[in-house]
């Protein structure tokens, strides 16, 4: 294990304060995120995850093995693990405390006089969290995925650099549980397809949850949000961005605190990224690396923009013909499927 340190329980009770209500930073689907205070010199301000299900004691092997697994991935992109504790009871993680807190709190949890996320900070938000994405699919070994990849787990640091948390958690508290789960963990608007057809998570799923991520920065929206002008049901944020992409009102779809205050043609790049990621064959999608090239480069090749597009005026004819002789029933290809599933739910 590279230099995780083992914590006492009465450690962290003392760098929480007894686990003060005062200190909880927010709750998650994994546990509650203590604020700490770690004794010594340079009182090193801390966020402790106090997981909910502990599992059975003999998930302890799992939990160090995941433990260990994430340990190994060292990014300046990457939440890096300082230490963990385990008692019969708890089982606890913990991370470097991000001053500037998670991408959603700056989106959408802004305070009067904060400043709010400009688009320069945005962008660069966009391409720390794909290089963290890239090296955990492409440079760890094994390679990592995430499973849960959406703006509330992606943190910022001082200097607002993204750097993505909460990864391989997904994975252990599946371990710890006693029975083996097919269940989908992951975010509502944020699932691929696929995931929720064979339960099975890949580099891919996550670069679909990156695309929608990017729609949730350029937006501030939710990934799914009511529907306001029928007065009923969600809408999912891509859809929407689509819809406005093909009635060529783009410049509606940037977050309005941002006013005027973007390049268009960045804009219209890093939307075709999030649809090439977010596209609904997983094959399509790009691997991470490509999509760091992207934003690097600010260049989508054209090629795939445009087989993105034709892929997309078929699937639209297909549901049209399909609605048009009241042949459809439940497309698997439907983005609505977010039913009978184990979720984390929006947030
Ligand atoms: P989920 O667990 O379902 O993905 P989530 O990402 O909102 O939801 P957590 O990751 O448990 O939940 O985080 C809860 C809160 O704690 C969030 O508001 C997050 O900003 C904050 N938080 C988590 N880790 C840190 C950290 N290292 N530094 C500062 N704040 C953190």
């Amino acid at each position: 294990m590279l230099q995780i340190k083992r914590f006492s329980w009465r450690e962290l009770q003392t760098a929480t304060n007894n686990f003060s209500e005062q200190n909880v930073l927010g709750k998650g689907g994994f546990g509650k995120v203590y604020k700490g205070v770690l004794p010594g010199p340079d009182s090193k301000k801390v966020a402790i995850k106090r997981l909910f299900e502990v599992g059975s004691p003999e998930g302890e092997m799992a939990f160090l093995r995941e433990v260990e697994l994430i340990s190994i991935a060292v990014h300046k992109n990457i939440l890096r693990l300082i230490g963990f504790c385990t008692t019969p009871t708890e089982r606890l993680l913990i991370y470097p405390f991000m001053e500037n807190l998670s991408v959603t709190s700056r989106l959408r949890d802004i305070g009067l006089n904060e400043p709010i996320l400009d688009w320069t900070t945005r962008m660069m938000i966009a391409l720390g969290a794909a290089r963290g994405l890239e090296y955990l699919h492409e440079h760890c070994n094994p390679k990592i995925i995430h499973r849960d990849v959406k703006a509330a787990n992606v943190l910022l640091d001082g200097n607002f650099e993204a750097v993505i948390g909460d990864f391989g958690l997904a994975k252990m508290m599946d371990m710890g549980r006693n029975t083996v789960t097919t269940g989908v963990r992951g975010t509502m608007g944020h699932i691929a397809p696929e995931y929720f057809k064979t339960g099975r998570p890949s580099v891919k799923t996550d670069i679909f949850g990156y695309g929608v991520m990017l729609l949730e920065i350029v937006t501030g929206e939710r990934a799914i949000f009511p529907d306001f002008l029928e007065g009923a049901g969600e809408v999912m944020l891509i859809d929407q961005v689509k819809l406005l992409m093909q009635e060529g009102r783009l410049e509606e779809i940037v977050d309005r605190n941002i006013g005027c205050g973007y390049d268009f043609q960045e804009l219209v790049k890093i939307i075709q990224v999030a649809l090439l990621c977010t596209n609904i064959d997983p094959c399509q999608r790009p691997a991470m690396s490509e999509v760091v090239h992207m934003l690097e480069e600010k260049i989508v090749p054209e090629d795939q923009w445009e087989e993105w597009q034709q892929a997309e005026l078929t699937r639209r004819q297909q549901y049209e013909n399909k609605q048009h002789h009241k042949l459809f029933t439940f497309s698997e290809e439907s983005l609505n499927i977010y039913e009978a599933v184990e979720l984390s739910g929006g947030r």
